[in-house]
């Protein structure tokens, strides 16, 4: 076993980053008051809510008001997406998705259609993108939210959201965007994105678990998911994760600052991974071609199992994802793949390397010989 993982499944996760750690050791000892106080412990910790909140309005480009501090990526699609079905209903009943949503997404959306509303599920290409003249068709007079995502998590395709955002507005239907997945490496200016309500979460980007932002529009009303205090503008109640929202905020101000240097790096690596592994036969690249985000080399492999793959890369210390999931003792191909029209035999090879800041071209080294003699191995096994 190596003495290092070589960690490829950025995606998944990040490492928290030591500055981030720094700016949020503090609110976990000294300054562990509570932000609802009005003493001056109290207030420090509003303080430093408030300056967090400055930072990610910045990033975002819109008001202080409309950036609501969640518990993760899947309650700020919960909340926006619950949070507009709930409080639109005398308007409609009808959502609008893709089908090559995050289960966040997805799961939400079905969960409502028990409760009267009805979803309209996108197709896509075979590079996984939502056209956007099929939104415009899917609309009708009860449709009340239109949720696309940013980039997909699994095939990293980049979805042409600021055109679904400029349909959407012509209609007047309000627009979410799932952008965990693009947090820290695609930009966020909600004015050119043409969102209404934009999901992140601090994990993605080398902040702490466990904290999600949601902006919400001026003007949107959101009925909230969690009652309790009023903290949050009363769409959110609960104390604050002071500690979490200070990492969250200095890890997108950093990732945003580093991204000049920290992208084209990360692109010519992702790209040696792409063209290093493509010469394998029986291979073949899955997302868009060049519209993808900048850390994702995502594939499927002929004759070998995503997740045999896996476990011999995780012999020789390579952490790495598939597409499919082991549910009740049988693996599932990845709905996202099969969206995208891939037989699904093909689909249960997949395999996504997504790489970050650490990642070296050592690393792509090592990745580039193990992999062919692993799938090499895999299909020799099944004769
Ligand atoms: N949306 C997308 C596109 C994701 O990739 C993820 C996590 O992988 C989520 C939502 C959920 O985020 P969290 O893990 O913070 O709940």
């Amino acid at each position: 076993m190596p003495d290092r993982t070589i960690y490829l499944d950025h995606a998944a996760t990040t490492a928290l980053d030591a500055r981030v750690l720094d700016a949020m050791l503090p609110y976990f000892t000294a300054e562990y008051g509570n932000a609802s106080s009005i003493y001056t412990l109290g207030r420090h910790a509003m303080q430093a809510i408030d300056s967090a909140r400055e930072q990610v309005a910045e990033i975002l480009n819109c008001r202080l008001t409309e950036i609501t501090f969640t518990g993760c990526g899947s309650e700020s699609d919960n909340l926006a997406i619950k949070g507009m079905a709930y409080a639109s209903q005398k308007k409609g009943n009808h959502l609008i998705t893709s089908s090559i949503e995050h289960h966040a997404v997805l799961h939400t959306c079905q969960y409502l259609e028990r409760f009267g509303f009805k979803t309209t599920y996108l197709p896509v290409d075979t590079y996984g993108c939502v056209n956007p003249d099929d939104v415009g068709r899917a609309i009708t007079d009860s449709t009340i939210l239109v949720s696309v995502m940013y980039a997909n998590n699994e095939v990293g395709t980049i979805e042409p959201i600021a055109e679904i955002g400029r349909i959407c507005r012509a209609r007047k239907i309000p627009f979410h965007i799932d952008a965990v997945q693009a947090g820290g490496s695609l930009p966020l200016d909600v004015t050119s994105l043409n969102a209404d309500l934009l999901s992140l979460s601090a994990h993605k980007f080398y902040g702490p678990k466990g904290i999600g932002i949601l902006y919400t529009r001026q003007g949107m009303r959101l009925l909230p998911q969690l009652q309790g205090g009023s903290q949050e503008r009363g769409r959110r109640a609960g104390t604050e994760n002071v500690a979490g929202i200070v990492g969250a905020a200095t890890a997108l101000q950093l990732a945003y600052e580093e991204l000049p240097q920290v992208m084209p790096r990360i692109i010519a690596l992702r790209d040696r991974l792409i063209t290093g592994l493509l010469s394998i036969p029986g291979s073949q690249l899955t997302g868009h071609p060049t519209n993808r985000l900048p850390n994702n080399a995502s594939f499927c492999f002929e004759g070998v199992e995503g997740e045999s793959i896996l476990l011999n890369l995780d012999l020789l210390g390579i952490a790495a994802s598939t597409g499919s999931a082991c549910t009740s003792g049988s693996v599932d191909p990845s709905h996202v793949l099969i969206a995208m029209g891939i037989p699904v035999e093909l689909a249960h090879g997949s395999l996504r390397l997504t790489l970050g800041k650490a990642n070296t071209d050592a690393d792509v080294d090592t990745v580039l010989t193990a992999v062919p003699g692993i799938v090499e191995k895999l299909r020799g096994l099944r004769g």
